[in-house]
This record gives C-alpha cells, sequence and structure tokens, in this order.
C-alpha cells in the first residue's frame, strides 16, 4: 500500500519538474510566430506576427478555431 502512494508522490514531482522545465524553456526560447498560417497555409501579415508573439494561425483560422473551441464537446 504505501508503494502505491509512493509512486503516485513521485509522479506528482515528475510532472511539476516536467512543467517547470517547460516553463523555463518557453522563457529561454520565446515562441516564434510562424509566416505561413498552420491551418490553410496562408501567409499571416506581419502587424498581426508582431502582436501576437507566437501566433500561428491567419485571423479567419484564428476565428474559427476559436469558435470550434466555443462549441468544445459538440465536435463535427
Ligand atoms: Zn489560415
Amino acid at each position: 500500500m504505501a508503494d502505491v502512494i509512493d509512486r503516485a508522490s513521485e509522479r506528482e514531482t515528475l510532472d511539476r519538474e516536467l512543467a517547470l522545465a517547460c516553463q523555463r524553456q518557453q522563457r529561454a526560447h520565446p515562441a516564434q510566430s510562424l509566416l505561413h498560417c498552420e491551418a490553410c497555409g496562408g501567409e499571416i501579415p506581419e502587424a498581426r506576427r508582431r502582436a501576437l508573439a507566437g501566433v500561428r494561425r491567419c485571423v479567419d483560422c484564428q476565428q474559427s478555431h476559436e469558435l470550434r473551441a466555443k462549441v468544445g464537446a459538440h465536435g463535427h
């Protein structure tokens, strides 16, 4: 029984360390904006890339992505 608990807290520590390592890496390497939308391949305007660090979609795709995210569980 004690073994199970040990393993659970070990797992928790690992998760926490992983999350911290992730944050550190993001600080060292800020998210890079894409030149082209990852959804449709269209060019992302420079103004948008500057305004939003790490932007990956054009305005249209971002909007439909957010729309889908809101609909969420219903899918399609
Ligand atoms: Zn797009």
